[in-house]
């Protein structure tokens, strides 16, 4: 028998985790406290006012990581909350899918905002099976745009968070034009992966206790 009561305060207990930076829910339980101020926050889907996901999903365990770009506007956080219910929007309504398609989006400062619930895989206009992937989508279209310093630090620092929280390797950074036949995240941003996963080893490493 479920008993939503549960179910609402574990969610309730997510979004609190994310709001904090902690991010530790769904990892195992760690006997240290996350290193305060060590990797930003991740905004919860409350702070761009996100509608609710529609019913339906599919569960699974992210086990690795995909990148990916909106292929719209770069967008700065003040501008983030309005892109993401309008690409909300577009990907519920137009696409038929439950929710935005990736878990998280990090904007041209560099900050990161929440995205579909992890526990459900992601969606893909493409051909790969988006199941088990973790995916970090970036506002922009790197394929006519250069990714500001400021963002691409902000998506090696959640990638960093995201691997400290869940156990997930860096290693397995993905770009979605390495599974499927796209130009996404775009060239400029493509050029940056190995960049990109490098530093976020060495964050990851250095926040490490
Ligand atoms: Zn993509």
């Amino acid at each position: 028998m479920l008993n939503p009561r549960v179910g609402m305060s574990r969610r309730g207990v997510v979004v609190a985790a994310l709001a904090t930076g902690a991010l530790a829910l769904s990892a195992p339980a760690r006997a240290e406290a996350p290193a305060p101020h060590a990797v930003p926050g991740i905004h919860p889907r409350a702070a761009w006012r996100a509608a609710p996901a529609l019913p339906g999903g599919r569960p699974h365990t992210a086990v690795r990581f995909g990148l990916h770009h909106t292929a719209g506007n770069l967008v700065g956080s003040a501008q983030a909350p309005s892109t993401l219910r309008g690409i909300q929007a577009f990907h519920q309504h137009g696409n038929g899918w439950i929710d935005l398609a990736y878990h998280v989006f990090v904007d041209a400062d560099g900050a990161a905002w929440e995205g579909r619930d992890p526990a459900l895989a992601g969606d893909t206009a493409t051909t790969y099976d988006p199941a088990g992937y973790f995916l970090v989508c970036a506002l922009g279209n790197f394929e006519t745009t250069v990714p500001p310093a400021a963002q691409v630090e902000g998506i090696a620092r959640v990638l960093a968070a995201l691997s400290r929280a869940r156990g997930l390797p860096l290693t397995t950074l993905a770009a979605h034009r390495d599974l499927a036949a796209t130009l996404c995240p775009g060239a400029h941003l493509y050029a940056l992966v190995e960049p990109i996963r490098a530093r976020a080893i060495a964050l990851a490493a250095a926040t490490t206790p």
